[in-house]
């Protein structure tokens, strides 16, 4: 196995870097080597995995005082624990917006238990529109979550006087256990298994809720449309998700499912549709006007001599960039509508344009050869 790298080295920080060093650094390294942005890549995977240990240990001023004595060789073995460090799931989203202290935070000491009871986190899908997502629009959604029960305050128990508590951990919810790691042994900490971490054992189940201490109900909620949002964006309500007995509620993700426009398709902050124009149109030119997402007029000028899989770009009229200032584009590809079903009269005014705007047989050969050319260059 190869050398395991100096943290400090790893984060690409000076040995007396402070907080907000390390966490700028973390932050830009992250996002260059995310999964997301890295698929398939197994470098970039391990890399990614190195800076996130770099960082969690380094975060932590515990850690750091043990790491800047001992270095890798700290006498209490690896801090995180026998299987070493496995790397966490951060989101794209989490390293642009607060968030990853409360990750970190929770590696040491045996994972979940250290950070409490939490209850299960919640995913909901919305759809919106393209024009929902263009300013940042506040929405209600209504949808069925989990709250506390009110009959026995989220307890579980028919009476108060039915909490008793649990004996095997004195109602701490969580026992320590001594595991041998090499020479060393080392405390940890899990759920006890009698009560499930509550610390309590429920002698009469509460009958409104039948002992799981919560109930659905409908409930409104207001949520912000970041500008520019993305499909498949997730938007974080901490505290929201379901709730457990005597533990933090999960948190509720809105997964974000934007629906198609009637013409456009999406490039990131760039927009695309196709114009379908008549014959006319295109060789003497026309302004079109359409309905936009900006609510004012898309005015598309389409000039004299305009040909078929052109594209005319309208600059700024895109989505807005998700970060920073400004938006993208509008592309329009031409094509040429042509009419199904000719009547007698369109055919003789055709027949009487074709001397004029017609393409000779004998000179296909030449016109062929351009065309050619044109596709090369
Ligand atoms: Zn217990
Ligand atoms: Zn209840």
């Amino acid at each position: 196995m190869a050398e395991k790298r100096d943290y400090y080295e790893v984060l690409g920080v000076s040995k007396d870097a402070n907080e907000d060093e390390l966490k700028k650094s973390f932050r830009s390294l992250a996002r260059k080597f995310h999964p997301d942005k890295n698929p398939d890549d197994s470098e970039a995977e391990h890399l990614f995995k190195e800076v996130q240990e770099a960082y969690a240990v380094l975060s932590n001023p515990e850690q750091r005082r043990q790491y800047d004595m001992f270095g890798h060789d700290s006498p209490g073995g690896s801090p995180f624990g026998p299987g070493g460090f496995q790397g966490v799931n951060i989101n794209l989203d989490d390293l642009f917006g607060g968030g990853i202290e409360s990750i970190f935070s929770g590696i040491f000491g045996g994972g979940r238990s250290s950070r409490g009871r939490r209850g299960q986190d919640v995913l909901l899908r919305h759809s919106i529109s393209l024009e929902n997502v263009y300013d940042e629009a506040e929405i209600e959604i209504s949808a069925k979550l989990s709250s506390a029960c009110e009959s026995c305050n989220g307890s579980g128990a028919q009476t108060p006087g039915d909490i008793q508590r649990c004996s095997t951990c004195d109602g701490q919810g969580r026992i320590m256990q001594q595991a041998r790691v090499g020479p060393f042994v080392q405390q940890m900490v899990s759920d006890c298994p009698d009560c499930a971490g509550s610390g309590n054992i429920i002698r009469k189940r509460c009958s409104a809720c039948r002992g799981s201490g919560s109930v659905k109900r409908e409930q409104k909620l207001r949520i912000t449309i970041p500008r520019g949002a993305e499909d498949g964006l997730r938007l974080r309500h901490r505290g929201k998700g379901e709730p457990i007995a005597n533990g933090q509620h999960g948190d509720l993700y809105i997964h974000l499912d934007i629906e198609y426009h009637p013409w456009f398709e999406r490039d990131g902050p760039d927009l695309i549709m196709a114009l379908p124009l008549g014959f006319p149109e295109m060789m003497l030119g026309t302004q079109v006007e359409l309905p936009h997402i900006d609510g004012k007029p898309l005015v598309i000028d389409v000039p004299a001599g305009a040909k078929p899989s052109e594209t005319l770009l309208v600059r700024g009229r895109g989505m807005p960039h998700r970060r920073g200032r400004g938006r993208g584009d509008v592309t329009i590809l031409l094509k040429l509508h042509v009419p199904e079903k000719f009547n007698k009269s369109m055919r003789s005014t055709l027949e009487e344009m074709r001397p004029s705007f017609g393409l000779p047989i004998s000179d296909i050969e030449d016109a062929v050869r351009r065309e050619a050319q044109d596709r090369r260059n």
